[in-house]
């Protein structure tokens, strides 16, 4: 791949995808732009986690991520409870029969994004906004605000933003009316390899241990619900969690400061335009409750990557429309189906009608069947592909 002339790729954002993406980009010699709006925040102390799943790890590990104990918290065990419960049995319990073998693997998303920062030395990172995007041929023109242009084989775009100057496709799209809290739980130490969730009727909250101390909590309510209220105050929330938590946790403190998130599910219906690839949230954002949303992510760069590995290897132009549509191909129908997949189970946890919660009852004494467990697990972890 040495000898090719070095194609360049404009990528538009850069948060966890736009590097990622970058990062995979530099590795199979291409050059890489890297175009954000703001300057990156140095020394943003974020408590924001993120659940990877044991074969999204793998992927990042064959971009050059290094797994380590400290930036990736291993999970043995996923226990779910339906609804607010004075006892601690639990509704269901996911585990791997290989206890060799982990569920997923808890990461503070500033840590993630500083080690993936790390690798992107050879990037030119450019700040400035952007006028216009113009370009039927071979070469996609930018146009920035200092009138300054540069030329791209193909553009990544990974943000809302600049969304319009490039389609003017529908989204599927719609607003949840609800906020996620993020904030960390501090506790007496214990053997701490085993998340929570319970789904309450405001929405689910989620136990996700980031150390033998520290568990970080990300808490999903209806706007303006008796929850969100609970969230607001300090000691309203810290004696709530203290009182879910009793059987499993002797909280000592939850931090003060709380970092949050209004949420939208949004689809794209067209993920590739010429010498344009949309990628991340952009083209599918969805609800936190399953920890899913960058593990989709993290599986479409596999899925371009290894197109890519076979493709550049040819002498193909990396925007070349044939390239773009087996990636669209391999990804779209799956990621919609996933998406919706989560939706609805969103809804299916949201729901308090007797009918749905008998369903639900159900459904968790399916899901601990071993055969069906295994499956859950293994979707979980490497996603829907057909
Ligand atoms: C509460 C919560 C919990 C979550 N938990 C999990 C989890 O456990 N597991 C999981 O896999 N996923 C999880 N997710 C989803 C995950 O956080 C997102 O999928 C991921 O962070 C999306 O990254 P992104 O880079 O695609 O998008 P973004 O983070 O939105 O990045 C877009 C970037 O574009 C930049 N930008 C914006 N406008 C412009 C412009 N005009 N020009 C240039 N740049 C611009 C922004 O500054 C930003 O840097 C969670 C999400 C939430 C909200």
């Amino acid at each position: 791949m040495k000898n090719l002339i070095k194609q360049r790729v404009a990528v538009l954002g850069s948060g966890l995808t736009g590097k990622a993406i970058a990062m995979a980009l530099l590795d199979l010699n291409i050059a890489v732009d890297l175009i954000e709006q703001t300057s990156p925040a140095k020394n943003f102390k974020s408590n924001v986690t993120l659940s990877i799943s044991d074969a999204s790890l793998k992927i990042l590990q064959s971009l050059g991520i290094k797994k380590n104990k400290y930036s990736f918290w291993p999970l043995q065990k996923i226990i779910l409870f339906d609804g607010l419960k004075k006892e601690a049995k639990p509704d269901t319990e996911f585990y791997n029969t290989d206890n060799k073998k982990f569920l997923s693997h808890i990461v503070k998303r500033n840590i993630l994004e500083k080690e993936i920062s790390n690798k992107l030395k050879k990037v030119k990172f450019i700040k400035n906004k952007i006028i216009s995007i113009e370009g039927k041929g071979f070469l996609k023109k930018i146009t920035f605000q200092n009138k300054k242009t540069s030329e791209y084989n193909l553009i990544i775009a990974t943000e809302f933003n600049n969304l319009k100057l490039l389609s003017n496709e529908k989204k599927l799209n719609w607003d949840y009316s609800e906020t996620a809290y993020t904030f960390v739980l501090h506790h007496k130490k214990l053997n701490n390899n085993c998340a929570r969730q319970f789904f309450l009727k405001d929405g689910p909250l989620a136990f996700l241990p980031i150390s033998n101390t520290h568990t970080s909590i990300v808490w999903s309510v209806k706007n303006k619900s008796n929850a969100e209220k609970i969230i607001l105050n300090y000691e309203a929330r810290l004696n709530f969690l203290k009182m879910i938590s009793v059987s499993f946790y002797e909280v000592i403190s939850c931090t003060n400061r709380l970092e949050k998130f209004g949420l939208t599910f949004e689809f794209l219906r067209r993920t590739v335009l010429s010498r344009v690839l949309f990628m991340g949230d952009i083209t599918h954002k969805i609800h936190p409750i399953a920890g899913q949303g960058w593990n989709m992510t993290l599986r479409d760069i596999n899925i371009l990557v290894n197109i890519l590995k076979e493709k550049l290897n040819k002498g193909y132009d990396i925007g070349d429309l044939g390239i773009l549509k087996e990636y669209e191909k391999k990804t779209k129908a799956s990621n919609l189906l996933f998406a919706m997949s989560i939706d609805l189970i969103r809804k299916a946890f949201r729901s308090q009608s007797l009918a749905i919660t008998q369903l639900r009852k159900k459904s968790f004494s399916i899901a601990s069947q071993p055969a069906v467990m295994n499956k859950i697990i293994d979707l979980a972890d490497k996603g829907l592909r057909f």
